[in-house]
Formats: structure tokens, C-alpha cells, sequence
């Protein structure tokens, strides 16, 4: 029990600490992000921050740098299996005949990617119960590759547009 509890007040930390951040950032944040980046020294957080949608010039829409809004054909209840313990901590005690989802782990209004490596399998209940709350992300995982593929697409584009 020792163990979950550390784990959930380092996510609840880590949600609080993106929130604050998010809010207190200005325009110029992304490349003061950026360059903490580039020079190793952004933490986790700052990761997460950096493929925020507000950042993203007018030109890019989400689909580019994330892909769809949603996981393409997204599983039936034919044999799939609840990953609720991924998020919650504990194996999903529904039955395995209920519809399932594809969902994202780290939220597409956040800034997650439409990969696999973001898909998440989820019984209808625990999708709903899910949404996009970001305090149940498992932020002790480390910087999933797919923020540091959006990032270098991402400073391509903003570079480009600050250079022209
Ligand atoms: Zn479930």
C-alpha cells in the first residue's frame, strides 16, 4: 500500500506541477522549453509541456503532429482485455465480454500521439472513468519516444517559421 500511495502523489504532483506550469508559461515559453531541451535539462514535465496544442502555430494542425483524433478501428469485445492496472493499479474485475476502447495514455488534448505506443485498451466503464485526466497518467514511466519525434517535428516547423 506504501508502494501505491508514492505512486499516486508522484502523479498528483506531476499533474499539478504540468497545470501550474501550462498556466504560467507565456508565448516565449516554448523556446525557453525548447532550449532547456536541446542542452538536456528539461525535466519530465517540461517534456510533456513542449507538445502542449497552445504552442503549435496556426499552419499545424493536430492531425500532422499527432495523427488522427481517434485510433483507427478501434477493437470490439472480441478478446480484448482491460488495462485498467496500468492506470489504477489494480487488474480489471469486469467481465471480458464488455465492449472495449482504444484509448490514449498520455490525452490527445494534452498533446499524445495517435501510436501505438500511447494505446491504451480500456472495458467501457474504465474509458469513461478515464477520460483525459491527466492525474492518473503514469508519470514515473520515463518520456515515451513519441514526444521526442512530435518535438523535433514540432521545433522544425517553429524554426522554420521564426527564420522566415
Ligand atoms: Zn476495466
Amino acid at each position: 500500500m506504501g508502494g501505491l500511495r508514492r505512486i499516486l502523489t508522484e502523479r498528483w504532483r506531476n499533474a499539478q506541477d504540468y497545470l501550474h506550469r501550462l498556466d504560467s508559461l507565456q508565448a516565449t515559453g516554448w523556446s525557453r522549453l525548447y532550449a532547456g531541451h536541446r542542452t538536456n535539462q528539461l525535466d519530465h514535465v517540461g517534456q510533456m509541456l513542449l507538445i502542449h496544442p497552445i504552442w503549435r502555430p496556426d499552419a499545424i494542425t493536430a492531425e500532422a503532429i499527432q495523427g488522427p483524433r481517434a485510433f483507427y478501428a478501434p477493437p470490439s469485445n472480441a478478446g480484448g482485455r482491460c488495462n485498467a492496472e496500468l492506470l489504477w493499479g489494480y487488474k480489471c474485475p469486469l467481465l471480458a465480454t464488455r465492449t472495449f476502447h482504444a484509448d490514449h495514455v498520455f490525452p490527445y488534448w494534452a498533446g499524445g500521439s495517435t501510436i501505438g505506443s500511447n494505446r491504451l485498451l480500456l472495458c467501457d466503464v474504465h474509458n469513461r472513468m478515464k477520460g483525459g485526466d491527466l492525474h492518473i497518467y503514469p508519470w514515473e514511466l520515463p518520456t515515451p519516444d513519441w514526444v521526442y519525434d512530435q518535438i523535433s517535428r514540432l521545433a522544425s516547423v517553429i524554426e522554420a517559421e521564426s527564420a522566415s
